[in-house]
């Protein structure tokens, strides 16, 4: 079973699968050829993208992971101040510094090859690095997949995952909500309880918590970071950056909130904007399932301790375990790769995660959470995703204020209620999961449906 901290992680914008796992990916490849003690007979690297990587990979940044990735970088240490310059060097130089240990020639030309049309088997994000000696001769080679969220999968263990953090030990292991809602009625406990008592097994009681309110202090940072600076975001788009004076619209206007309380859904608007503008920026924020929907969760969070009454940290807390349980249904029953889902599958699961987990925050039942998570994603179902010129900018920004909303609302409404629906959470997971593989692949990250052909723009060669 997952672990919430991989749920959530820190990482960098602008894109989960397209420049965290990448860089992830890139990182191990020279990782396993470092531990096998061969760097020193490396005297070059050939990376090779493949089908939504390859399409949309320059606009989300896969380019600059694997490089970094390369030089020994992971995605939660990364400066996200330094990435520009330290690319720049690699390119002006054609050189690169595999793990800061051994410098060889590096031309992007030649060296990083996107393979625009062509798809290997397994998944669409696919990564195929090769080394070779001073000869020619190929040292080492290793296919991995970016699954979504971050996640990747080396070729030769697609039955057993690499990177999941698994212990044998969790006493509660649940795939469905049925399973996990069992586990509550069997324990009288809340789904945060069950997810607290697994994560358990994998750290300190103390650890988790101060884990997550980790992650809650990264993700007011990245509010913050969003609501003061200004300017273009980058990419050729010409996107303005709308979250500071958006701000400083709302402050001027905050003694009006008793006027007109839908007030209240600027606010929530701006705390998803500031949280995607920085992803799309390339800044630091949390992984929330994916980088593309990493507003959501913030920006709920945020409405949950500015606007609901009496919030507290162990509300936070409650939060993060119960959006992570949900998540990792969704993990579970069907993906986080927009490759794969759409954008159903990074909107939607954060909609639906931060559904359940206000409603958990403001002491809503078991059966009210899963039915929050359940609307959160009903109204996604189908949601494509179309990116234009292939950047994490529109729709992808705005969709996250949108997200948030619903989100809010999928809460409220469940929570009006008792529970009882008629949609499970694992059926619309198991509808989600079923449309995304019908969903024609024109609208799951390539740029070649929807809005990224109908709108035409004219970015300049850089
Ligand atoms: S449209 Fe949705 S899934 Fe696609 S890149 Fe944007 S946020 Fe991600």
């Amino acid at each position: 079973m997952v672990s919430l901290f991989q749920i959530f992680s820190v990482g960098i914008g602008p894109s989960s699968s397209h420049t965290v796992g990448p860089m992830r990916a890139a990182q191990q490849f020279i990782s396993d050829i470092a531990n096998n003690n061969r760097l020193g007979e490396v005297a070059n690297i050939r990376i090779e993208l493949f089908g939504s990587l390859a399409m949309t990979g320059e606009g989300h940044g896969t380019d600059i992971a694997v490089l970094l990735g390369l030089e020994g970088e992971k995605p939660e240490n990364c400066d996200p101040t330094t990435v520009g310059p330290r690319v720049d060097f690699i390119l002006s130089n054609c050189t690169i510094n595999l793990l800061s240990k051994r410098t060889i020639s590096f031309h992007k030309d030649t060296d990083l090859i996107f393979h625009k049309g062509r798809r290997l088997p397994y998944h669409s994000n696919a990564m195929r690095f090769k080394a070779f000696d001073q000869y020619g001769a190929e040292l080492y080679k290793q296919i991995f997949y970016s699954v979504g969220g971050g996640f990747i999968i080396d070729h030769e263990q697609i039955f057993a995952p690499v990177d999941l953090e698994v212990s044998s030990d969790q006493p509660f292991p649940f795939k469905t909500c049925e399973e996990l809602l069992s586990h509550c009625r069997k324990e009288g406990k809340t789904i945060s309880e069950i997810m607290f008592e697994n994560e358990k097994a994998l750290r300190t009681e103390e650890e988790v918590r101060s884990g997550i309110l980790h992650i809650w202090d990264v993700m007011q940072d990245s509010v913050k970071r969003g609501c003061t600076t200004e300017g273009i975001l980058p990419g050729g788009l010409e996107v303005k950056r709308r979250s500071a004076a958006l701000l400083r619209r709302l402050e001027d206007k905050e003694n009006q909130m008793s006027k007109d309380p839908s007030h209240i859904f600027d606010w929530i608007s701006l705390f998803a904007l500031a949280v995607n503008e920085e992803n799309a920026a390339g800044g630091r924020i949390v992984t929330a399932p994916t980088n593309g929907a990493a507003g959501i969760i913030p920006a709920v969070l945020h409405y949950y301790m500015k606007f609901c009454d009496n919030p507290t940290l162990d509300g936070v807390v409650d939060f993060f375990l119960t959006a992570g349980a949900i998540g990792v249904l969704y993990k579970e029953g069907a993906s986080f790769s927009a490759a794969e889902m759409g954008c159903q599958g990074e909107v939607g699961v954060a909609c639906s995660m931060a559904a359940g987990g206000l409603a958990a925050a403001l002491g809503a039942s078991n059966a009210q959470i899963e039915n929050a998570a359940e609307i959160g994603m009903e109204h996604n179902l189908g949601l494509t995703c179309d990116p234009i010129a292939g950047l994490v900018q529109v729709p992808c920004i705005e969709r996250n204020t949108m997200g948030s909303i619903q989100a809010v609302n999928a809460c409220r409404l469940a929570m009006h209620g008792d529970g009882d629906s008629i949609v499970s959470l694992d059926q619309v997971i198991k509808t989600m999961h079923q449309t995304g593989l019908d969903m024609k692949h024109h609208y799951k990250e390539t740029s070649e449906g929807g809005l990224a052909i109908h709108v035409s723009v004219g970015i300049p060669e850089c």
